[in-house]
C-alpha cells in the first residue's frame, strides 16, 4: 500500500489504499485503468455545499449543508415495496431535523449517536422539514471534508460508482500524489492566467471556489486543443519531408477537357481545382480536403485533377465509401470524357471493369486488372476500400482521392499514404459533410482546405415540408402526380431501433437486419396498398453488390418510379430525374443526415420536393424539422446538429478520443484560434520540442491516446 506522497501517475491503481478489486472493475467500465485516467475523470458539474446552514434557518426545497450531532438513528423495513428506511435525528445549537435514507442499512453503523457529521442535500417537506437522502460525512478535527461543506464535483457515474465514490477514491490519490512536472510553457500559463498543473488538478476535483474549478477546466480543455494542434503541425512537417511526384498542370489540356462538359465551372469550382493543381505540381505531397455542400460539384473537379495526372503519365486512384458511389464516379468519367483512352478502371470487391475510350467498356478478371494497374496501363482507378488491399500495386501512383473521407478510419488513410514507395502520392479527400470551420481546423487541422462556397447556377430551391399523419394521403396524391409527369421518387426509411433490453453493442450486421425490416415493411405497404399501379423497387445494405448495381441502374434508367431505400442512398447518389425525396420517421435521423438526403433531389432542371414524414409531435421534433425546412446552408445545420446530438453521433465512433474534444472545439471557437496560434508559436521557436521536454512527453501520450497513428 502506498501512502504519503508515494503515489505517482504510474502507480497501479490496485496498489492504492482503498481501491480494491470491486472498484477496479467498476472503473474499468468507464475506461479508467491508471492513475492518470482516474485523475482525468473530471466532474461534469459542481454543487455548492460550501455554506453551512443552521437547522433553524433551513427553508423547503433548498439544497444545503448542515452540521450537527446524531441524536438517534434507527432502521426499519417498510411494510411494502421491499424498502429499508433509515431515519436519523440530527441537532445543532438552533434545533433538530430528521434525515431519511432508503436501502442503505449500513448507515446505522457509520452515524452512531453522539457523532458529529455534515449532511448535504435537499430540504424536503412543507411543515415538518427533513433531509432526503443527504450525503453525509463524519467531521474529524483537522481533516478536510470531501463531500460536504464545500463545492463538490458531480462526476459521470457508472452502476455502483457514484460521485461520492469518485470523491472517495480521488481525494487520497490527490493528497498522496507526488508533485507533477508542469508541461505547459510558462508563457502560456501567464498569458491565459491558467493555474499550474498541480493546482489545476486539485482544483478541478476539489475546488476552493467555483471560479477555480472553471479556470482549471479551461486549462485542460486548452491543453487538449493545443496538443491536437501541435500534432497537426507535426504531421504537416513530417509529411513535407517526403517527396511526391511532380504532376504538371497542363492548362491547355484542361481547357480542352472543359469543352466536353455540358456546363461551365462555377468560380468556386475553378478556384478549388486551381488549388489542387498547384499543390500537385509541387514535389511535396499534397494533403488537402475539398469541402462542398451536396451537389456543389466536387466530382468533376476530382475527375479533372485525375485526368491531368494521367496526362502527365502517372496514375490516380479514387476511393469511394460505397460500391454504388464508386460505380457512379466511374460512370461520370464515361459520360463526360468518353474519348479518354488512358484507361479507367472500376475495382470493387464484386466488380472489375475497364474502359479504354470509344465506348469500350469490358468486364475483366481481377487478376488481369491487377496486372494492368501494375503495368501502368490503367491510369485512373476507381473503387471502394478494396483498393487498399495488399496485392494491388501501382506503377506510378501520384494522386489518391478519397470521397467522404470522414467515413474512412484515419488508419486506412494512413495505410494508403504509407505505401513504401520512394515518393508518396498526393492526397485529396472530399467531403459533403459540412463541418464547421472551427472543427475542420481541429479535427482535420493537418489538412489544407478548399471550400466550394457556391452552388451551380441552374439549381432551384428544393421545396421542403414536414408532413404529419393527417397530410399523408394528400402527399401521396402529390407524389403520384409527379410520377405521372415522368419524375421519380426516393423513399428513405429509418432504422428500426433495437429493443431497449439489448444491452450489448449492436453489430453492423444486426443494424443491417433492422434496416432491412423497416425498408421491407415500407416497400410492402407502398407497392401493395398505396401505389399498386407503380413500379417500386427496394435497396438496402444487405444486398449483394451486383444486385444493388442492377437496382440503381434500373432506377437511373427509369425502369422504376419509386426507390424505397435505407440510408445507403445518403451519400453522393446522383439521379437527376428524381424530384421527390420522401423520408419516413424523420425524427430518427440527424439533421446533417436529413440534409444529405434532401441533396439527392434538385439535381436536374425540374422543381424538386422533400417531404419529412413524422408521427412524432414532440416539440423537439417540430423544432428540428423546422431547422431543416429553413436550412439554406449545410454548415449552419451541421453546427446545430453537432450541438444537439454531439460529435460522437456525427463522426461515428471511429475516431476515438475525438468526439469530446470536438465538442470543446465547437463551443470555443476563440480557444481553437488561440490554441492554433500558440502551437505555431511554439513550433517556430522550438520545432523538436527540445526546450520543452515535458510537453514532448505529453505529446507522445496524447498521440497514443487518440490512436491517430
Ligand atoms: P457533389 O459535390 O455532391 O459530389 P456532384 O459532383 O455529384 O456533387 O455534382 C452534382 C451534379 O451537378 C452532377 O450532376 C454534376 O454533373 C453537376 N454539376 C457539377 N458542376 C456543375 C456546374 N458548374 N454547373 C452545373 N452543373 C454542375
Ligand atoms: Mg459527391
Amino acid at each position: 500500500m502506498r501512502q504519503m506522497g508515494g503515489i505517482t501517475l504510474e502507480t497501479p491503481l490496485i496498489e492504492i489504499e482503498g481501491i480494491g478489486q470491486s472498484f477496479i472493475a467498476k472503473l474499468k467500465r468507464l475506461g479508467i485503468t491508471t492513475v492518470t485516467e482516474l485523475l482525468n475523470h473530471f466532474p461534469a458539474r459542481y454543487e455548492d455545499f460550501s455554506q453551512i446552514y443552521k437547522i433553524a434557518d433551513l427553508i423547503p426545497n433548498q439544497e444545503a449543508t448542515i452540521q450537527g450531532q446524531v441524536e438517534e438513528i434507527e432502521g426499519r423495513k417498510a411494510w411494502r415495496h421491499n424498502l429499508y428506511i433509515v431515519e436519523c435525528l440530527i441537532t445543532d445549537d438552533t434545533g433538530s431535523i430528521k434525515a431519511v435514507w432508503f436501502n442503505q442499512p449500513y448507515i446505522r453503523n457509520v452515524l452512531q449517536p453522539g457523532r458529529i457529521a455534515n449532511f448535504s442535500g435537499k430540504v424536503s417537506g412543507k411543515e415538518e422539514l427533513h433531509l432526503s437522502n443527504p450525503t453525509y460525512e463524519l467531521v474529524n478535527e483537522g481533516r478536510e471534508t470531501r463531500h460536504t461543506a464545500r463545492i463538490v464535483g458531480v462526476y459521470p457515474e457508472t452502476r455502483g460508482l457514484t460521485s461520492k465514490g469518485f470523491r472517495y477514491l480521488i481525494k487520497p490519490v490527490l493528497d498522496n500524489l507526488g508533485k507533477l512536472p508542469e508541461y505547459l510553457p510558462k508563457e502560456i500559463l501567464e498569458r491565459n492566467r491558467f493555474p499550474e498543473i498541480n493546482r489545476a488538478i486539485k482544483q478541478i476535483h476539489f475546488p476552493d471556489e467555483l471560479g477555480e474549478a472553471l479556470i482549471a477546466k479551461k486549462r485542460f480543455e486548452f491543453e487538449d486543443l493545443l496538443l491536437l494542434q501541435l500534432w497537426n503541425i507535426k504531421q504537416k512537417i513530417e509529411l513535407a519531408k517526403n517527396r511526391a511526384p511532380k504532376i504538371l498542370a497542363d492548362v491547355d489540356y484542361i481547357k480542352e477537357l472543359l469543352k466536353y462538359l455540358p456546363f461551365s465551372l462555377t468560380l468556386s469550382q475553378k478556384k478549388s481545382l486551381w488549388e489542387v493543381l498547384q499543390d500537385t505540381e509541387k514535389e511535396i505531397p499534397m494533403n488537402r480536403l475539398l469541402q462542398g455542400d451536396v451537389g456543389s460539384g466536387k466530382t468533376v473537379i476530382v475527375a479533372l485533377a485525375a485526368l491531368n495526372t494521367a496526362k502527365s503519365g502517372f496514375q490516380a486512384a479514387l476511393m469511394a465509401p460505397t460500391e454504388i458511389l464508386a460505380r457512379q464516379h466511374f460512370n461520370t468519367f464515361l459520360k463526360f470524357f468518353p474519348k479518354f483512352e488512358g484507361g479507367v478502371a472500376l475495382f470493387t470487391s464484386g466488380e472489375h471493369r475497364i474502359f479504354y475510350g470509344h465506348n469500350l467498356i469490358t468486364d475483366i478478371n481481377k487478376k488481369k486488372l491487377e496486372n494492368e494497374v501494375k503495368d501502368g496501363k490503367v491510369k485512373i482507378i476507381i473503387g471502394t476500400h478494396a483498393l487498399i488491399q495488399k496485392n494491388l500495386n501501382f506503377k506510378l501512383l501520384a494522386l489518391v482521392v478519397v470521397d467522404e473521407q470522414h467515413r474512412f478510419g484515419v488508419n486506412q488513410r494512413a495505410e494508403l499514404l504509407s505505401q513504401k514507395d520512394s515518393a508518396l502520392p498526393h492526397f485529396l479527400s472530399m467531403s459533403a459533410t459540412p463541418i464547421p470551420r472551427t472543427l475542420s481546423l481541429t479535427v482535420f487541422g493537418d489538412l489544407d482546405l478548399s471550400i466550394i462556397t457556391e452552388m451551380p447556377k441552374n439549381r432551384k430551391t428544393i421545396i421542403t415540408k414536414a408532413i404529419d399523419t393527417k397530410e399523408r394521403a394528400t402527399t401521396y396524391q402529390f407524389i403520384r402526380g409527379e410520377i405521372k409527369k415522368g419524375r421519380q421518387a426516393f423513399v428513405v426509411c429509418p432504422r428500426i431501433e433495437p429493443n431497449e433490453k439489448t444491452q450489448s453493442p449492436i453489430t453492423k450486421l444486426e443494424w443491417q437486419k433492422m434496416e432491412f425490416k423497416s425498408v421491407k415493411e415500407e416497400y410492402e405497404k407502398l407497392s401493395k396498398k398505396i401505389f399498386p399501379d407503380l413500379k417500386i423497387s427496394m435497396l438496402h445494405g444487405k444486398m449483394k453488390a451486383a444486385e444493388k448495381e442492377r437496382i440503381m441502374r434500373d432506377f437511373l434508367e427509369k425502369r422504376a418510379d419509386i426507390l424505397v431505400t435505407t440510408s445507403v442512398i445518403e451519400v453522393g447518389v446522383d439521379v437527376p430525374n428524381a424530384t421527390v425525396m420522401m423520408i419516413e420517421g424523420s425524427e430518427r435521423f440527424g439533421l446533417a443526415q436529413l440534409y444529405q438526403f434532401r441533396g439527392r433531389v434538385g439535381r436536374g432542371e425540374h422543381q424538386s420536393y422533400c417531404f419529412l414524414f413524422t408521427d412524432s409531435s414532440s416539440s423537439s421534433t417540430k423544432q428540428r424539422m423546422k431547422s431543416i425546412v429553413e436550412a439554406k446552408n449545410g454548415f449552419e445545420l451541421a453546427e446545430k446538429d453537432l450541438k444537439t446530438r454531439g460529435p460522437g453521433e456525427f463522426f461515428g465512433q471511429t475516431q476515438s478520443g475525438m468526439p469530446d474534444l470536438a465538442m470543446v472545439a465547437l463551443q470555443n471557437p476563440e480557444m481553437v484560434k488561440e490554441s492554433r496560434e500558440t502551437a505555431v508559436r511554439i513550433i517556430k521557436t522550438d520545432p523538436g520540442l527540445k526546450k520543452n521536454p515535458e510537453l514532448a512527453r505529453k505529446m507522445a501520450e496524447f498521440q497514443s491516446q487518440i490512436h491517430l497513428e
